[in-house]
C-alpha cells in the first residue's frame, strides 16, 4: 500500500482537485463520500442516508434510480453509442430533442443549438450575439450586461457574467465588454422603506442610465436567471421583468433568459420565463433537461438571430462554433425520456401540489431567530441567516452560514447549499409531501443547535 493510504477519502485528497471547495480546508476535511442514491435520498459510504433538499446541483429533478433514464440510455448505448453532427450529419435523438424543446419553449423560438453544461450554453449564447451583431452590420453593438449575484458560469466569458466575487478574484475577471447591473433583492438593495414595486421602477431606470452611460448603441444583451439561484435564490419583484424588459426593448438589447436552474418546472411554470413575465430572445437550458443523469444543454434562439446567423455563414462559411459532444445521442435519449416522464406523470401538477407546503413550511423559519429572510417561489426557496433581525446585520462576514449549513443539517441527515449567510432549498421535484416535512423537521433541528 502506498504513503497515501487505500481509503477513498485519502485517495480524494491525494488525486482531486475540487470544483467550488475550499481547497485549502479540503486538504484536512476531506470529503463525504456519495455511494448511492434512491429517490430523494442519497447514502454515503457509511449507508448514512441524507434527504437531498438540492437535487445533487439542482438538478436530479426525478431523484435517483429512475429506471426509464437507466434503460433509455442503456437502448441508446447499443442502437448508436456516440456520434457528432458537425457539418451536415445528425442523428433522430437530437432530432427529436430538438423538436420537443421549440414546442416546449414559452415564446415562438426558432431552433436549438446543443452543448453540454449550462456554462457552454451561456458561452455560446454570448458568442451568438456577437455573431449576431456582426451579421446586422453593427460590429460596436457588443456589450453585455447580467446583474450582481447572477450566476451564468464557470468558462471565462460566463465567469465574467457571473456576479459573484470568488468567481472574478485572481481569476483576472471579468473581461471587457462585461458588466453588472444591480441584484434585484428588495430585502438587501431596498431603500428604506421603499415598497416592492418602487424598488423595481429604481432598478428600471438605474438601468437605463447604464446603458446610456455605455452608450445604447454599444450594448448587445442582458443575461437574467428568471429567479437567481446560486447568487442566494433571489425572487425579483413582480413587476421587475415587465419594467427592465421596456427599457431593454427601447435600446434594442437582447435578453437571454438564463433557464438552467428554472426551467423544466422548478419556478411552478414549465419555464421561470413564464413565472416571471419575461419574453426572451435566447433561452439556454440544462440540468433537469436530463434531471442530471448526463450532462446536455440546449441554446433556443429566436429567428430573427438564427436568420442573421445564416447570412453571417453565407458570407464567410462555416459557423466555426460547436462541441464534439453537441445533440450526444445517450445524453439526448435521456434528455428525450426526461421530458416524456415530466408528461406523462405530470411532474409540473405535482410541483404546483406540494409548492404550497414547501414555501408554507419554509416561510414559518421566518419566525427563527438566526433567520432574516425566508424567500422562493414554487419548490426553490433560502433562508438567509442574520445576526441581528432588526438591523440584517450579517451572520458572520467570514461565512459561519457555511459551516453551520454543512455540519448541522449533514449530522441530521440533510444536505442543503450554503451560499454565502444563506441556504438554499431546491429539492427533486417529484419530493413528496412526507419527505417535505422531514426535511423541514431536520432543517429546523439543525438551526435550533446553531443559535
Ligand atoms: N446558469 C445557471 C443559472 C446555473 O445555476 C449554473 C450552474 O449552477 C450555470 C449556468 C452553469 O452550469 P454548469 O455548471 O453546468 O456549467
Amino acid at each position: 500500500m502506498s504513503a497515501i493510504g487505500n481509503s477513498a477519502a485519502s485517495r480524494d485528497k491525494a488525486f482531486i482537485l475540487h470544483p467550488y471547495t475550499n481547497l485549502h480546508a479540503h486538504e484536512t476535511q476531506g470529503p463525504l463520500i456519495i455511494e448511492r442514491g434512491e429517490g430523494v435520498r442519497v447514502f454515503d459510504d457509511s449507508g448514512k442516508a441524507y434527504i437531498e433538499g438540492m437535487a445533487s446541483l439542482w438538478c436530479v429533478s426525478l431523484g435517483w434510480g429512475e429506471e426509464r433514464l437507466v434503460q433509455a440510455a442503456a437502448k441508446q448505448m447499443r442502437t448508436l453509442s456516440s456520434y457528432h453532427i458537425f457539418g451536415h450529419k445528425s442523428h433522430e435523438p437530437g432530432i427529436d430533442l430538438a423538436e420537443k424543446l421549440i414546442e416546449l419553449a414559452p415564446v415562438p423560438m426558432s431552433k436549438v443549438f446543443f452543448a453540454n453544461s449550462g456554462s457552454e450554453a451561456n458561452d455560446t449564447a454570448v458568442k451568438l450575439i456577437w455573431y449576431y451583431n456582426n451579421a446586422l452590420g453593427r460590429p460596436e453593438k457588443k456589450k453585455i450586461l447580467a446583474r450582481v449575484r447572477g450566476y451564468h458560469g464557470v468558462t471565462v466569458a460566463t465567469a465574467s457574467l457571473t456576479g459573484l466575487p470568488n468567481n472574478h478574484r485572481d481569476f483576472d475577471l471579468p473581461i471587457a465588454r462585461i458588466s453588472h447591473a444591480d441584484c434585484p433583492h428588495h430585502y438587501r438593495n431596498a431603500q428604506p422603506g421603499e415598497s416592492e414595486e418602487a424598488f423595481a421602477t429604481r432598478l428600471a431606470d438605474q438601468l437605463e442610465a447604464q446603458i446610456l452611460a455605455e452608450g445604447p448603441e454599444t450594448v448587445a444583451a442582458m443575461f437574467c436567471e428568471p429567479v437567481m439561484g446560486a447568487g442566494g435564490v433571489v425572487v425579483p419583484p413582480a413587476t421587475y421583468y415587465e419594467k427592465i424588459q421596456a427599457v431593454l426593448k427601447k435600446y434594442d438589447v437582447l435578453l437571454v433568459a438564463d433557464e438552467v436552474i428554472c426551467g423544466f418546472g422548478r419556478t411552478g411554470h414549465f419555464w421561470g420565463s413564464q413565472t416571471m413575465g419575461m419574453q426572451p430572445d435566447i433561452l439556454t437550458c440544462a440540468k433537469q433537461l436530463s434531471s442530471g443523469y448526463l450532462p446536455i444543454s440546449a441554446v433556443m434562439v429566436s429567428d430573427a438571430i438564427y436568420r442573421a446567423c445564416v447570412d453571417e455563414s453565407k458570407k464567410i462559411g462555416t459557423f466555426g462554433h460547436g462541441y464534439t459532444y453537441s445533440a450526444h445521442p445517450v445524453a439526448a435519449a435521456v434528455a428525450l425520456e426526461t421530458l416524456a416522464i415530466y408528461e406523462e406523470r405530470g411532474v409540473l401538477n405535482h410541483v404546483r401540489d406540494v409548492a404550497p407546503l414547501f414555501q408554507r413550511r419554509l416561510r414559518a423559519l421566518a419566525d427563527h431567530p438566526l433567520v432574516g429572510e425566508a424567500r422562493g417561489v414554487g419548490l426553490i426557496g433560502a433562508l438567509e441567516l442574520v445576526a441581528d433581525k432588526t438591523s440584517k446585520t450579517p451572520f458572520d462576514p467570514v461565512g459561519r452560514a457555511g459551516a453551520v449549513v454543512n455540519g448541522l443539517t449533514q449530522d441530521n441527515g440533510l444536505i442543503v447549499r450554503a451560499m454565502g449567510d444563506s441556504i438554499a432549498l431546491c429539492p427533486p421535484l417529484v419530493i413528496g409531501e412526507a419527505d417535505l416535512n422531514e426535511l423541514f423537521d431536520r432543517l429546523t433541528t439543525a438551526l435550533d443547535a446553531a443559535i
